[in-house]
């Protein structure tokens, strides 16, 4: 297997089993210790991690121009539900109830639909929440109705023209994909999420993406995803012209409105920018447009905040920092009053409600910065414990490769994506050899690569 992913000394998986007393501590320090825990942060402040990464399958049914999968990733076999419930209690273990798990890939609907139901159940037994983020193209309503039932709690739909969806030349044409996914959710108590790849082939019509999502009442998070160069897809570096300020700047623009991304931080600056808005009618207004009394509130909370350990309990917070400050809770309220009646001939018009906008600069495989990487706040579950998203893209293969071990009532087994099923033993095949497989397991470059061969041939 090729040697060649980059390391990361200081970030390594951080375990099968936390060991400290105080969950959000590792976060707090890496953030504290690059100087990004002002008083706007809320990670490490009030949760441990943002989300966490479950991969179910490294196959997918589209072949995107970018993907951070590997190019051996369709010649591994998907991991037994043992295994995939033996890194839920490794994630529990770390992060506490209320931690958001990604059931990812790949695409995860190209599980067996028993295989997520059985994952969401145990998800919600745990008392964390589950995400199912998909391309959509499988998830039908019947689908999504089997999950939500089993506990399903997100869905967040990828649809951007990385994915070279047949038929659609623009990002606007997908707008009628999109608007059916949102069909297939109505009425199932899923929240919906959508993930846009930001690229040079759809930069120009962010604004016009933005706009269209501020004006879908249904969806409740909306995710702007920089190009990165990792993975196999065929297109690499970012273009200049695509930066966190150019992107905000292009949000912005669609949402007819400032959005105030540098009051309340999710993680390191350099990875995330956040906004929260109020909408209605094709309207929006920034909730964060008051930074100082923003951070009054953050620093109020994290004081009546009385789950350190986990994930805050927001509504038992609240309710104490109503009662301990009334007048800050005051101002804070009118603030949000002032806000839903700045929306205007927007509420004639539409229902009023909260959108989360959210811009992610993930970082190319062979640039990655230790100090963004140590603060890391999206995580991937791997046989070792979690680890930084960036971190595990750049490392994939040789996390797949890793030794899983799961303790039976028999004693322990192993496996990793090299074999179907659990071994005795943790001495694991390695991965197949990419340039070794037919043209139909392989996408991205290798794919395009091996194509250029047979026609040269
Ligand atoms: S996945 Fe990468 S870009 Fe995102 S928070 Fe982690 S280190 Fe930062």
């Amino acid at each position: 297997m090729k040697d060649t992913a980059p390391t990361l000394s200081s970030v390594i998986p951080a375990g099968r089993k936390f060991t400290g007393t105080d969950r959000r501590a590792p976060l707090r320090g890496g953030l504290h210790g690059c100087g990004e825990y002002g008083a706007g942060q809320t990670a490490g402040r009030f949760y441990p991690i943002a989300c966490v990464a479950l991969e179910v399958t490294q196959r997918c049914n589209l072949d995107c121009t970018l993907c951070y999968l590997s190019d051996r990733a369709e010649m591994t076999y998907d991991p037994p539900l043992s295994v995939l419930f033996a890194r839920l209690a490794t994630i529990h273990s770390h992060y506490g109830p209320g931690v958001s798990v990604q059931l990812t890939g790949g695409d995860p609907t190209l599980r067996k639909v028993e295989d997520l139901e059985a994952l969401c159940r145990e998800i919600r037994s745990l008392n964390m929440r589950s995400c199912l983020m998909t391309n959509g193209i499988r998830a039908s309503r019947a689908f999504l109705t089997r999950l939500a039932a089993a506990g399903l709690d997100d869905v967040a739909f990828h649809v951007d023209m990385t994915q070279e969806r047949n038929g659609f030349n623009s990002e606007a044409e997908l707008n009628v994909v999109r608007r059916a996914y949102i069909r297939h959710t109505r009425g199932l108590g899923l929240r919906v999420l959508f993930n846009t790849t930001v690229f040079g082939g759809n930069f120009d019509e962010l604004p016009a993406l933005a706009q269209f999502m501020r004006d879908c009442p249904e969806v409740s998070f909306v995710s702007f995803q920089m190009q990165a160069d990792t993975g196999r897809g065929m297109l690499r570096e970012r273009p200049d012209a695509i930066t966190q300020d150019s992107v905000m700047a292009a949000v912005e623009a669609g949402y007819e409105t400032p959005l105030h991304f540098d009051t309340a931080a999710v993680g390191h600056a350099k990875c995330n920018r956040y906004a929260s808005v109020v909408t209605a009618g094709g309207r929006a207004v920034s909730l964060l447009s008051a930074k100082r009394l923003t951070h009054k509130v953050i620093a109020a909370l994290s004081k009546v905040d009385q789950s350190a350990d986990g994930h805050i309990d927001t509504r038992d917070s609240v309710w104490r920092m109503v009662r301990r400050n009334p007048l800050l809770a005051l101002r804070a309220g009118l603030h949000l009053l002032g806000c839903v009646m700045r929306l205007g001939q927007g509420l004639l018009q539409g229902p009023v409600r909260r959108q989360s906008v959210f811009i992610h600069n993930f970082m190319a495989a062979d640039a990655l910065e230790e100090d963004r990487c140590a603060s890391c706040v999206f995580m991937v579950a791997t046989a070792n414990g979690p680890l930084s998203m960036c971190v595990h893209n750049a490392q994939r293969d040789m996390h797949l490769a890793a030794p899983d071990r799961v303790d039976g009532p028999t004693g322990p087994s192993w496996w990793n994506a090299a074999v179907p099923r659990l071994s005795g033993g943790p001495d694991l095949p390695d991965l197949n050899d990419p340039s070794l497989a037919p043209l139909k397991r392989l996408k991205g470059q290798m794919r395009a690569m091996r194509r250029n061969q047979k026609d040269a041939s």
